[in-house]
């Protein structure tokens, strides 16, 4: 069993992009949450890994956190995923291809 991810809490952020309605909608943000929802169950149940290293974590927080679409709510504003989560998932991929999904 996977050692669950530590939050990696920052104080890094714009502040151009705060409100509910700069995110995409929920419909958009439910449909690639079940996508990686399932591809999370399918690794999980094919016994591999399911969580990037912590120094992969942190080096996409890292470019997130210098990202112009990143917020003061760790939230990108492209997908509207909260960051300090998405970073550890291996197939989690950045909506602008700064980070690529970890293999
Ligand atoms: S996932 Fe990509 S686009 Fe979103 S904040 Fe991080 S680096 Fe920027």
């Amino acid at each position: 069993m996977e050692e669950l991810p530590k939050i990696i809490d920052t104080e890094e952020g714009c502040d151009e992009f705060c409100d509910e309605s700069d995110f995409p909608s929920f419909k958009i943000m439910g449909i690639d949450f079940a996508k990686h929802l399932f591809l999370i169950f399918r690794k999980f149940f094919l016994g591999k890994k399911i969580l990037v290293t912590k120094q992969q974590a942190r080096d996409r927080m890292k470019i997130c956190e210098g990202c112009e679409f990143f917020t003061k709510k760790k939230r990108c504003i492209h997908c509207g995923c909260y960051m300090q989560y998405k970073i550890h998932i291996k197939d989690a991929d950045c909506p602008e291809d700064k980070w690529p999904i970890s293999h």
